[in-house]
């Protein structure tokens, strides 16, 4: 066997360690007892150290330089194996694998101690946890090495070539459009009826959620559906991406578009050629493309009229309270821009905002120009600025997300990085199938999944995102299409238009 063989091989195991360590942290959030979290987060840190461990050392070294030698004027995917092991052998190299161990172990217990904070409204409780994280995120970006800030150190990790300049721009971009885009929305728009008041039983969410996966051509064969306090989708392995969802009785429309969104991320892992699996290839090309697919069925598709016209039936038969309501009063409904707290309930013209917010204070948090224990009140200000609202509690404020008590910074830009890019695809899309919106309206979606498994899903991590996106769309990232977007629906509902 040739030296791409060994490296082969040799990653194979680091990835068996990862669907280990996948199934320990599902377990951690769906089904695990309370007494069981001391225990877990030491299983969690030896595993992760173990693949880590392998990933720096110096037999991957040797490897990779036999390798990259051999890699030349072989194929793409062989040529991206070696791109990719080196990035991380590179990256990861200078931290101790001690220091890494105890990061885990306390990103570990951090989000449980979250999890009950985030129950109580309770800052004060997260708050050395959360101290205790930062701290480490900060040293951690210090050991990789960085150049101009350590947020871009941290960054790469989620978006390889993304750089906090660059999302200060697009960012920034983007809310000198939006906001005043809110204004004229709220001030001479016709704001959309929301659904009639009601109670919606859990049972029947789970079953229509069910219903709304199986559309779209998520496979339960290779797959599952369970509840969490906050939506995820984990991949064990090839065969096995679950997705996990929470649900509210007052509404069944967040439960609805969190299946959807969850959906989408599970349909691009299930959609990864077989031969990348084990390889390190078998994942999204970025965060921001992982979450365009999933922007991609919760928005794009979800959100349409066309979606609505069949899947109006489907909730009418559930909850007859609604029987009345027709096709467009649903897509109005699920379309309403309003300035809320919660970034995962927010409509598609406040939701970037909420990113905004986010990547400002994890910024300011990692440059070192904000302390942990002032998080809460400059949370509140800048939500107040933006949105022009202040959240009555830390549950439903700086406490709602989950991300930073695992040690995730860098990982918010994501979102918006999916959502312009789930517009980008969508454009591309409707230029090679014409007749998309029909096969939508008729809710066969095959010829919609085959494009994205053919264009994106396959391909896997083998494509750097900005490549990725210049081979299926034409160019690099860009704004502009999600802009036209969202501008031209929402002017619609509003009857702006
Ligand atoms: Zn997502």
């Amino acid at each position: 066997m040739g030296a791409l063989g060994d490296l082969r091989e040799y990653v194979r195991e680091i990835g068996e360690l990862h669907g280990a360590t996948a199934l320990a942290a599902w377990d951690q959030r769906t089904h695990m007892p309370d007494k069981g979290a001391e225990a877990r987060a030491k299983v969690l840190g030896r595993l992760e150290r173990m693949a880590f461990e392998r990933t720096i050392s110096d037999r991957m070294g040797e490897l990779l330089a036999r390798a990259e030698a051999e890699a030349q004027g072989a194929s793409v995917v062989d040529q991206a194996l070696v791109r990719e092991w080196k990035r991380r052998y590179t990256r990861y190299k200078a931290v101790p694998p001690d220091f890494y161990q105890k990061f885990v172990e306390t990103c570990t217990r951090a989000e449980v101690v979250w999890e009950k904070a985030k129950a109580a409204s309770d800052f004060p409780m997260f708050r050395p946890h959360l101290a205790e994280v930062v701290d480490m995120v900060r040293e951690l970006a210090r050991f990789i090495g960085y150049k101009d800030s350590p947020y871009n150190a941290l960054v790469e990790e989620f978006e390889p070539g993304m750089t906090a300049d660059k999302l200060r721009q697009v960012l920034g971009g983007l809310r000198e459009e939006l906001v005043p885009f809110l204004k004229e929305l709220t001030d001479r728009g016709r704001p959309p009826e929301p659904l009639p008041p009601g109670k919606f039983p859990v049972e029947s969410q789970r079953a229509l959620c069910r219903e709304a996966l199986q559309a779209i051509g998520y496979d339960f064969a290779a797959g599952r559906l369970d509840d969490s306090v906050h939506p995820f989708t984990i991949g064990i392995g090839p065969g096995d991406t679950r997705v996990t969802n929470r649900y509210r009785e007052d509404d069944p429309l967040p439960a609805l578009f969190g299946a959807l969104h969850e959906g989408g991320h599970a349909l691009y892992d299930q959609g990864i050629a077989p031969e990348l699996a084990w390889s390190g290839l078998d994942g999204g090309a970025s965060f921001g493309i992982h979450e365009s697919q999933s922007r991609f069925w919760e928005n794009q598709i979800g959100r349409s009229l066309a979606f609505w016209r069949f899947f109006r039936s489907k909730v009418v038969r559930r909850f007859r309270s609604l029987a009345k309501l027709t096709a467009e009063d649903f897509w109005r409904a699920a379309n309403h821009a309003q300035p809320g707290f919660i970034r995962v309930d927010a409509d598609e013209v406040t939701y970037n905002l909420h990113i905004c917010l986010r990547f400002e204070l994890e910024l300011d948090l990692i440059e070192g120009r904000l302390k942990v224990e002032d998080l809460p009140e400059q949370w509140n200000r800048a939500m107040k600025d933006y949105l022009g609202i202040v959240p009555p509690d830390d549950r439903r404020g700086v406490l709602q997300d989950v991300h930073w008590s695992g040690g995730s910074f860098g990982y918010f830009p994501s979102y918006t990085l999916g959502n312009l890019y789930a517009a980008q695809f969508t454009h591309a899309a409707i230029q090679d199938i014409p007749e998309f919106w029909d096969l939508a309206i008729s809710s066969n979606f095959t010829p919609i999944l085959s494009w994205l498994r053919e264009k994106i899903h396959r391909h896997g991590r083998v494509y750097l995102p900005e490549d990725l996106a210049r081979a299926v769309t034409g160019q690099g990232l860009s704004p502009r299409p999600f802009l036209q977007y969202v501008k031209e629906k929402y002017r619609a509902v509003y009857d702006l238009a």
